[in-house]
């Protein structure tokens, strides 16, 4: 098969490449290099089956050459990371909203599958747990940058949806919860890269709030290896899945747990949310998938545990001072 990816050059992009890749396939990556790095995927150079182009999402006859091209769509490519959207609503939304809209558009001239991206942000502040994919969104004010990015990303999946309803283009969605590991930046917000980089330079560990709200953290290995599987299954088409871990850890304790796992010196200190994004942020206290629907369908198993996790970000860090 012939994949293109959407941000294929950005943490999870990149270890998708690698995935398809090892699995024989080819791949095209479309990438504006805003968030992805070519560090990222520079290992890939000189393998004929891949192929990198700098370029957007939002340059409609440039996806129009390459979706004509390939078999099937992955579309990673979007504004991320909580700090980002904070800092750059606008872009944020453009990209997320006119870019996934160009890419469906191409998928349904062209007849190809295509396999969106979406979030966990999606549900907003529900904190009940574990979440289904058919539980209630509960957002704030449209004009809160955390609520707009879950806005334009439930337009993504509602555009999905209608192609697939309408149009009969093969989508699926996914929600990603929080996925880490090797590659993953801390500029814009990632917890787990900015607690271990911050450990390994034995500096202050910035926990945000109290500390008590909780996530749970999944291997981005355990990411690229279901969505193949997805993208390829007839009965994933109109629908969405939650994908993430169920191993719930509080973020002072996530702190606590790099400390340890690093036996660093670093000491731990509370952030007041208002200095750490802006004024009137507002977090999630806990976010869990319920991942019922996936696994029934394909199987969906995590293979890494948190401590797994943390170990091989550390030694991706140490690797890449
Ligand atoms: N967080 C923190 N210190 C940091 C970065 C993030 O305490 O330096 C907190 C953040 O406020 C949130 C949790 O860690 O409660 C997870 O943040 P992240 O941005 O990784 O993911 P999300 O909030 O999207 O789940």
């Amino acid at each position: 098969m012939h994949y293109l990816i959407t941000g294929g050059s950005g943490f999870i992009g990149s270890h998708l490449s690698d995935k398809l890749l090892a699995d024989g396939h080819r791949v095209t990556v479309l990438d504006n290099l805003s968030t992805g790095k070519i560090e990222n995927v520079r290992h890939l150079e000189g393998n004929d089956r891949f192929k990198l182009v700098v370029g957007t999402i939002l340059n409609e006859t440039l996806v129009d050459k390459l979706a004509e091209r390939c078999d099937a769509i992955f579309h990673l490519a979007a504004a991320v990371g909580v700090e980002l959207i904070v800092n750059h609503p606008l872009e944020s939304l453009t990209t997320n909203i006119k870019g996934s809209e160009i890419v469906l558009e191409m998928a349904y001239r062209y007849h190809k599958k295509v396999l969106i991206t979406s979030t966990s942000e999606i549900y907003g502040k529900n904190t009940q747990g574990p979440l289904t994919e058919d539980q209630d969104r509960i957002l704030g004010s449209p004009l809160k940058s955390r609520w707009s990015y879950s806005t334009a990303k439930a337009v993504d999946e509602i555009l999905a949806y209608v192609y697939w309803k309408e149009k009969k283009v093969p989508t699926t969605i996914v929600r990603l919860f929080n996925t880490v590991g090797p590659r993953q930046s801390g500029m814009y917000g990632m917890v787990v890269p900015r607690f271990v980089r911050q450990a390994v330079e034995d500096k202050d560990i910035t926990v945000y709030g109290s500390g008590t709200q909780s996530r749970c953290f999944l291997h981005v290995k355990d990411v690229v290896s279901t969505l193949p599987k997805l993208i390829e299954n007839l009965g994933s088409y109109g629908q969405v899945f939650n994908i993430g871990s169920q191993e719930e850890v509080t973020i002072e304790d996530l702190a606590r747990k790099v400390i340890e796992i690093t036996k660093s010196k670093s000491k731990i200190v509370k952030i007041p949310y208002e200095k750490a994004y802006e004024e009137g942020f507002e977090d999630m206290e806990r976010r869990m998938p319920d991942t019922t629907k996936i696994r029934n369908l394909i199987g969906f198993k995590p293979t890494a545990d948190l401590k797994d996790i943390i170990e091989d970000v550390v030694k991706y860090t140490r690797e890449n001072k």
